[in-house]
C-alpha cells in the first residue's frame, strides 16, 4: 500500500509539472495579448504580431521601418497627422491595434500628432528610454511592440499627459 500511493504522488507530481512546464511555455511564447478593441467595446484577447526584421522590411515603408522598428523620429510638422481632425480611431500601422480616439486629440504645437489619452491603457506599452542623453517614456504598441513616440508630462486636463506620437506610426480610419 505505501509503494502504490507512493506511486501515485510520483505520477501525480509528473503531471502537476507537465501542465506547470506547458503554461509557462505558452506564458513565455507571449502570443496574447488583452486589448480594448473599438469595435466590440470590450477588453478581449488577440494574438501578438511577431514578425522577423525581414518581414517587417517587407510589410511596411521604408520611412514606417525606420521610426516603428529602428525607433527614429520623423521631422516636425511633416507627418500626415499632425494637423488632421477628422472624426474617427487612429490605429497602429503595423498591425492594426486600436490606439487613440480623435476627440483624445489635441494641439499641442510640438509638430507630431498628440493626445490626452490613449484608447485605452491596455493597448499601449510605456518603456523608459534614456536614449540620446535624455530621460523619456517610450510609447510602444501593446500588440505588437511598434515604437509609437514618447510621453511627456505636459499635456491638458484630465490627464496632464501628451502621447506624442510619429504619424508614420498610426493608420486612420474615419468614423461616423
Ligand atoms: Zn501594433
Amino acid at each position: 500500500m505505501r509503494m502504490f500511493v507512493s506511486i501515485l504522488i510520483v505520477l501525480v507530481s509528473a503531471c502537476v509539472q507537465g501542465s506547470e512546464g506547458t503554461e509557462a511555455e505558452a506564458e513565455e511564447a507571449g502570443q496574447m495579448v488583452d486589448v480594448f478593441s473599438f469595435e466590440t467595446g470590450e477588453i478581449q484577447p488577440v494574438e501578438r504580431l511577431e514578425l522577423s526584421e525581414e518581414e517587417w522590411r517587407e510589410k511596411l515603408t521604408a520611412e514606417q521601418y525606420r521610426i516603428i522598428r529602428e525607433k527614429k523620429t520623423e521631422r516636425s510638422f511633416s507627418g500626415q497627422y499632425v494637423d488632421h481632425n477628422e472624426r474617427g480611431l487612429y490605429r497602429c500601422a503595423a498591425c492594426g491595434n486600436d490606439l487613440f480616439l480623435s476627440d483624445k486629440k489635441y494641439d499641442s504645437g510640438c509638430g507630431w500628432p498628440s493626445f490626452f489619452q490613449p484608447i485605452d491603457s491596455q493597448n499601449v506599452a510605456m518603456t523608459p528610454d534614456f536614449s540620446l542623453g535624455m530621460r523619456r517614456v517610450e510609447l510602444q504598441c501593446a500588440r505588437c511592440s511598434a515604437h509609437l513616440g514618447h510621453v511627456f508630462p505636459d499635456g491638458p486636463k484630465p490627464t496632464g499627459q501628451r502621447y506624442c506620437v510619429n504619424s508614420a506610426s498610426l493608420a486612420f480610419d474615419p468614423v461616423k
